[in-house]
């Protein structure tokens, strides 16, 4: 059984009000640190040199470690952080911090407020008679930009099938959010996203997460897009998804001009085969106000690193720009799930649409034309001729 959702959580300036590793950082060494964050915040250097840079500031004055103490003791955290831990608890959902900060406040920090216990993956810092020497052991593993990519965390924490929800506020977190399936937002990071035309929730206090959490659970809302809700398959979707299959039009390029033509038992049968299948992950697609769109499928790469996901839209939705909306969501989360797999679509060449939106979102044709017969007992079925069609991952060398 796979969890549906994972939780990942940013500390300073998320979980904290205040931005603490930042703050402490310019008010023991009088600012000295700014230019150097704010080379960090405009790109100029990355995360790892901007933290290695503030601890040798620190360490070039004589800091005393019990006003340092004094000061992290004196932070309070973001309103209904603790409500909303207890809830997860009561989900059985396991949150995870993931910060660039250093383990020597963030511990001590969540020692005071009674969340030692609380996972996290952090930087690590010994602090010795006030001076800070720093160690940054996920560095290397990561995007080599960031000193411990969150998006790099993400990737290996979180099963494939299951959806990452991601709450943070800084420059940071940017590679998390674009790894990420759900992301709740504020301050920079909601700005950085805006300019990346990426959709989040805002939100101000943990308040606005629970109660935002339990419509995401509601619908089983596993991504968004700006006009699509992608929710995973549950019975609410059973009876739509089954008179999609049942459109001719939707299924007349795939062989099925009168629709599959199954009888209910074998629908149902299927119904529930999908239902239990952990190699694939499948959505209905709404609309903002609940009507149903049609469906997608994001499928595990094969064993020669291709995934061959699929989306169909009833017809009364198509030409809308629907299509190119959801196919880039779908190849988007496959991207944030396998960066280097191989995505293969296999259109029937007489599709001129489909084979349009493939070549505008990056697909080619590859190899020869194959011709799929439907099985005798599939009554009604027409053969199709179907060419490959291939959008190579970020580091696929492989063909098919
Ligand atoms: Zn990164």
């Amino acid at each position: 059984m796979i969890d549906p959702y994972m939780i990942f959580i940013d500390f300073d300036g998320t979980i904290t009000e205040n931005d603490v590793g930042y703050e402490m950082f310019k008010k023991f060494t009088s600012a000295a640190t700014e230019p150097i964050v704010q080379a960090y915040r405009r790109g100029k250097v990355n995360s790892l040199d901007c933290l290695t840079r503030e601890c040798e500031i620190w360490n070039e004055s004589s800091i005393d470690h019990t006003k340092v103490f004094a000061y992290l003791d004196d932070q309070t955290l973001r309103p209904g952080i603790e409500k909303f831990l207890i809830e997860l608890g009561k989900l059985q959902i396991k949150p995870m911090i993931l910060s660039e900060g250093f383990d020597f406040y963030i511990d001590r920090i969540l020692s005071s407020h009674k969340l030692g216990n609380l996972e996290r993956v952090t930087n690590i810092a010994r602090f010795e008679k006030g001076r800070i020497s720093p160690e940054f052991p996920h560095y290397k593993f990561g995007c080599l930009e960031c000193s411990s990519c969150k998006g790099y965390h993400i990737r290996r924490l979180r099963p494939p099938n299951s959806c990452a929800i991601y709450i943070g506020d800084g420059h940071s977190d940017l590679h998390a959010s674009l790894t990420a399936d759900i992301v709740f937002a504020r301050s920079h990071l909601a700005e950085l996203l805006e300019g990346a035309k990426r959709r989040f929730f805002a939100y101000g206090t943990f308040h606005d997460i629970s109660a935002e959490l339990k419509n995401i659970r509601q619908i089983g809302l596993f991504a968004q897009s700006e006009k699509i809700n992608f929710c995973r398959f549950s019975e609410r979707y059973k009876e739509k998804i089954h008179k999609l299959w049942e459109s001719g039009e939707v299924m007349s390029y795939v062989g099925y001009p009168f629709g599959l033509g199954w009888s209910r038992a074998r629908f149902n049968d299927h119904w529930k085969k999908l239902l239990r299948d952990e190699q694939a992950i499948y959505l209905a697609l709404e609309d903002n106000s609940g009507n149903f769109l049609g469906e997608g499928k994001i499928a595990f790469p094969d064993e020669d690193g291709f995934c061959q996901p699929d989306m169909k839209l009833l017809p009364e939705f198509w030409g809308q720009g629907l299509g190119f909306e959801a196919w880039h969501i779908i190849l988007e989360r496959i991207g944030a799930r396998w960066p280097e797999a191989g995505i293969v679509v296999t259109p029937n060449i007489e599709n001129s649409r489909a084979i349009k939106l493939y070549r505008s979102l990056g697909f080619k044709f590859i190899g020869d034309e194959y011709l799929w017969e439907p099985p005798e007992s599939d009554f009604g079925a027409v053969p199709v001729c179907y060419r490959r069609m291939v959008k190579k991952g970020v580091a696929s060398g492989k063909n098919i």
